[in-house]
């Protein structure tokens, strides 16, 4: 391993390598290390990836054998109950040619290799099966490197960004981060269900490059504050479901159990009906929001992606957070760089960047949106299950009259979830994503 080099990553996943491509690109020394045998071999995702910000790093990724799996066309909104439920879709021609690319599933392990290879190619040094155990610091007390689990394996470098992901024992060693608390971590787990590709493209409507994303709120999280959904791969079926980690320890409910609860749901079942399951997988999220995002940046470090806690609850995005956080951060090094000053006056500019960026911007809108989620359970309880009821017996035709039928469906949502807690609802609903 290089004994020192101008900066040090922590993590392969979409932060880490995308400020590496982009730090290698303008001849910075790079070390990445990786704990995992190979780039993604720890990592999961949903499996849905923007264009946009994909493009930032690597503009022509379509031609650069990136493996893309399928382009999303239709995205699909589903209010599960028990037996059925409510879906919305939007499906829109442009995301076929124009927009084509915008978001594309892959899969995780594949993903991340090619895009470690990425940097690699641009001259980053990428160092798998290595674990960063701690952060080395001068007499003065600044840092100066990373400590590795190898033999000899300390690693200097001017700067460390850490990009960890969100089980990030550095940060909470290090205290740049306190360890996130149970109600700020969201527990997913994943299964991955092989199709034939045409039976794929037949029950989603599709051709066999374009792909469907579902996600799925309800009673489908047996009333845990969390979310499901489903993509389509080239041959196979992401199923994912999560939910809050202290929802999961106060249920006592074992991932696997809602993982089979999911698959047996009639919306879902008939669309993975024959599949083969390949991969089971289990992965924390960051679910804190805007207030618990930690100070993201220090004299001779940053952190970028999952490890500072971007991820945005709400359009289940993170991969592109992690990969625009990781370009910002590694264009806050190369100003440090040419000004050889790594104090934390110096990288603070890091938090401006992001504040200008998306990421910030989102996450400040939605601040209020995991506290919302938290104080309206009726969300995957009552509420799925009475507006249920009531489209059941509105779309019965036994002979009663609509008026009827409107009244008591009124009066059985109004049993569960009485009216001022209904406009309350609405209320925090529309304040937490104004
Ligand atoms: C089930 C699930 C579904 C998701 N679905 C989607 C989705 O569809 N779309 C989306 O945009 N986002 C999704 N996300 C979120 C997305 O996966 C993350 O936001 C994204 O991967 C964060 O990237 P990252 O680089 O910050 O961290 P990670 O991808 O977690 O990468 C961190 C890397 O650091 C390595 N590492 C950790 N500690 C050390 C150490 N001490 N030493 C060396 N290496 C270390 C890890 O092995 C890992 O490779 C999903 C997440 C989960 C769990």
């Amino acid at each position: 391993m290089t004994e020192s080099c101008e900066v040090a990553i922590v993590g392969a996943g979409p932060a880490g390598i995308s400020a590496a491509c982009i730090l290698a690109d303008q001849g910075v020394e790079t070390v990445v290390l990786e704990r995992g045998e190979f780039p993604g071999s720890k990592n999961i995702s949903g499996g849905v990836l923007y264009g946009h910000d994909l493009a930032g790093i690597i503009p022509d990724f379509a031609r650069q054998d990136c493996p893309i799996e399928r382009n999303i066309v239709e995205s699909r909104v589903w209010y599960a109950s028990d037996e059925g439920g409510f879906s919305l879709a939007y499906r829109d021609a442009i995301f076929k040619e124009e927009r084509r690319l915008n978001v594309f599933t892959v899969g995780r392990a594949r993903f991340d290799r090619w895009f470690a290879r990425q940097a690699e190619k641009k001259g980053a040094l990428v160092v798998c099966g290595t674990l960063a155990t701690d952060l080395l610091r001068n007499k003065a007390g600044r840092l100066g490197g990373v400590r590795t689990d190898r033999e000899l394996g300390d690693l200097k470098a001017r700067v460390i960004l850490l990009a960890d992901g969100i089980n990030s024992p550095l940060a909470a060693k290090t205290g740049f981060r306190p360890d996130p608390a149970p109600e700020h971590v969201a527990l997913a787990v994943k299964e991955i269900i092989e199709l034939p590709e045409e039976i794929i493209s037949e029950r989603f409507n599709v051709s066999d490059e374009d792909g469907v994303s579902i996600e799925i709120l309800g009673s489908v999280t047996r009333g845990m504050n969390g979310v499901g959904a489903l993509y389509t791969n080239k041959k196979s079926l992401s199923l994912v479901i999560g939910g809050n980690l202290r929802d999961f320890a106060e249920l006592k409910l074992k991932p696997y159990e809602l993982i089979e609860e999911f698959k047996a749901h009639p919306m879902v079942a008939s669309l993975i009906k024959d599949g083969v399951p390949r991969e089971y997988m289990a992965h924390w999220l960051p679910e804190g929001g805007y207030e618990h995002v930690p100070r993201l940046f220090g004299d001779g470090y940053l952190i970028a992606g999952d490890s500072g806690m971007l991820f945005n609850a709400l359009h289940r995005e993170g991969s592109n957070m992690a990969m625009v956080s990781g370009k910002l951060a590694a264009e806050t090094i190369l100003q440090a760089l040419k000004k050889d000053d790594f104090s934390e006056e110096s990288l603070s500019i890091y938090q401006e960047k992001l504040k200008e960026s998306f990421v910030l911007k989102d996450l400040k809108k939605y601040r209020r949106f995991p506290g919302f989620l938290r104080k309206h359970r009726e969300i995957f309880t009552d509420l799925p299950l009475s507006l249920s009821m009531a489209a059941r017996d509105m779309l019965t035709v036994d002979g009663v009259d609509k008026k009827t039928k409107q009244s008591r469906s009124w009066k059985m949502i109004k049993s569960k979830t009485p009216l001022l807690r209904l406009a309350r609802l609405l209320f925090n609903a529309w304040r937490s994503v104004k």
